[in-house]
């Protein structure tokens, strides 16, 4: 299908022609003619990447009546910087559409200045929901005319904590508008808004996840945790072109990480939410402009970041979701071009890249840390490349050029070159004289988690005590199934069971052993108050029933204590590791 065919107005078709957008991508095929045609709503599973702001952008600018001032259409999404790079494609689309106006309202800015833009009138409004919902409130905002509310990235939303939000907008709309929803992910709240607000909806999927999945690489690299941080070095000295978004889990270790390499000379920044708004859009306007080579940040930071010629992901630390990973990852070999998503990992983690792989259904090949030899290799050849592509100032260098060659008179041509390679290269020769072998010998297992293999000297477990045993029937099975409902994951890994008469103890991957206390004390089952804490350090030492040993997390000793409300919903995974809600 071309553009032409889809029945967009010329003036659109003109301002796409001059954008370089030449046919339709597999979203816009299915979106634009339905949407120009119909009223029907619209759910589509579709990732950042795959056009899909144009996909609702085009059709709701060939629709919208530009003589009406008020507001037509709304569209929510989860990031400022999201927000913002929607305004900027629709203005580009409309380039040629006289009179239309769109408004970007967000939190973070001076709330008078986006008043008095509303107040002026524009057909479109793009905004993050705290902002949306708090301009409504103040009746600058009126939406009871729209006739497309369209919600991008919900998944998204939902995940930085706008369900309040979402549910109060959506509530002062009309009922006869189309409402148009775009996900990268399905969970269950995306399916409760969708039977809430839709009607009726033509469900779309992309088909694949984004456009460039397929040119996507998946490489691992086995460390020790302490050697995680020079493996990123060596994948960035092996990589010397590279142009990387480094993924890390919180903001904290972005910022210790990003630290420490800027300090080691790196081309590098981070970004996350503790930066203010101005400068995390310095970052990322010094990324974009590739004036900055390696960006260390955080998910949720990056989410509003459109860079399409990444050559790698490098994800300093693996995510707790299978399609965050595949999300990170698509975030290369996008445009036709390849990339490299790296993970460094360690042993204990190679079973949830086992379910990665599984998920993404893509093959995860396992590479070697290069060492020094090689490294220093790689940097020798491209600088020599750099040097033969180097383009060379004629008139300025020429002036010169008799007394430089004065200085080298005696000297031969390979004398010459290794004092300029030396120059550049003793301080990496140096650095990595002797470089250890960061690799773990053994080939890993790809099944070396399973819950009776201890043979992993870097798994390490916590040993837990729970206050319930035989007598409330609990068995492995059931102390298992527990585990997994109240973490809501099914892969932590479990040690050794041990099931006494009226309490039992487990030893459990010592990453979850705070997440799971936390979701599992004062749960009530069955009737039954439940009581989880650590037992400290007491190797060889048997508890005796109801006897003392010393344990962190409140223990208050028995098993009676009063009734509590069960606290099933939201089970930790909801809590302790969601990214904190972001100022709007
Ligand atoms: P999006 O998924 O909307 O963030 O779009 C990803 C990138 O693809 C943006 O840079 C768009 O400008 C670009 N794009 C969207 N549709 C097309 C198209 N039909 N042809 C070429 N580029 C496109």
């Amino acid at each position: 299908m071309t553009f032409n065919e889809t029945g967009l107005k010329p003036e659109i078709l003109k301002a796409i022609t001059e954008m370089g957008y030449e046919n339709p991508t597999p979203i816009q095929e299915q979106t634009i003619p339905h949407l120009i045609s119909s009223t029907q709503d619209l759910v589509a599973l579709a990732q950042t990447g795959t056009g899909k702001t144009a996909a609702f952008g085009l059709p709701v600018l060939h629709n919208i009546s530009m003589q009406i001032k008020e507001v037509q259409s709304l569209i929510l999404c989860p990031t400022r910087e999201l927000c913002l790079q929607i305004s900027r494609d629709l203005e580009k689309y409309s380039a040629y559409l006289p009179g239309l106006k769109t408004i970007s309202v967000y939190g973070g800015a001076d709330i008078t200045k986006q008043i008095r833009e509303l107040k002026a009138g524009g057909q479109i409004v793009v905004g993050t929901p705290g902002r949306v919902h708090d301009l409504i409130r103040r009746k600058v905002l009126n939406v009871s005319a729209i006739r497309w509310m369209i919600l991008d990235e919900a998944d998204e939303m939902l995940t930085m904590g706008f369900k309040e939000e979402l549910d109060a907008i959506l509530a002062t709309t009309p009922a006869e508008k189309q409402t148009l929803l775009f996900s990268a992910t399905m969970p269950l709240g995306i399916s409760e808004i969708k039977s809430k607000y839709l009607n009726n909806a033509l469900e779309l999927s992309v088909g694949k996840r984004n456009a460039g999945a397929e040119n996507v690489e998946h490489h691992y690299y086995v460390v020790h945790a302490k050697d995680k941080y020079a493996t990123l070095k060596r994948i960035a000295d092996n990589y010397p072109d590279c142009y990387a978004i480094v993924f890390c889990r919180t903001r904290m270790e972005t910022r210790e990480v990003a630290e420490q390499f800027m300090a080691d000379g790196y081309n590098a920044d981070a970004l996350h939410g503790d930066l203010s708004q101005a400068q995390r859009d310095q970052v990322m306007a010094r990324f974009r402009s590739k004036q900055l080579q390696m960006l260390v940040a955080t998910d949720v930071a990056a989410r509003g970041l459109d860079v399409n010629e990444l050559s790698h992901v490098i994800n300093y630390s693996m995510p707790d979701d299978p399609e965050v990973y595949i999300h990170r990852s698509g975030r290369t070999g996008r445009a036709g071009k390849s990339g490299i998503s790296v993970t460094i990992v360690h042993m204990k983690e190679t079973g949830r890249l086992k379910q990665i792989e599984k998920l993404s259904r893509k093959k995860f090949e396992r590479k070697m840390v290069p060492g020094g030899n090689e490294i220093c290799e790689k940097q020798l050849f491209h600088l020599i490349d750099r040097v033969k592509s180097v383009e060379i100032n004629e008139a300025q260098i020429g002036n010169y050029l008799p007394q430089i060659l004065e200085k080298f008179e005696g000297m031969s041509n390979s004398d010459i070159v290794k004092h300029f390679v030396s120059l550049e290269f003793n301080q990496l020769l140096d650095y990595y004289k002797n470089a250890r072998d960061l690799n773990i010998k053994a080939e890993v297992p790809r099944d070396s988690f399973s819950r009776n293999d201890r043979g992993c000297d870097r798994m390490s477990f916590t040993k837990l005590f729970i206050n319930a045993g035989k007598k409330q029937n609990l068995n492995a099975s059931g102390l298992i199934g527990l585990i997994n409902e109240y973490s809501n994951r099914r892969n932590i890994e479990i040690g050794k069971i041990d099931i006494q008469r009226k309490f039992s103890f487990f030893e459990v991957d010592s990453n979850y052993e705070k997440d799971l206390i936390k979701a599992l004390n004062n749960a009530v089952i069955e009737g039954h108050v439940i009581n989880i804490g650590r037992v400290q350090s007491t190797e060889g030492q048997q508890p005796r029933e109801g006897g003392s040993f010393r344990r962190e997390g409140g223990y208050g000793g028995g098993f009676s204590g009063g009734r509590r409300e069960s606290r099933r919903e939201p089970a930790f995974s909801d809590r302790g590791d969601r990214p904190r809600r972001r100022r709007n």
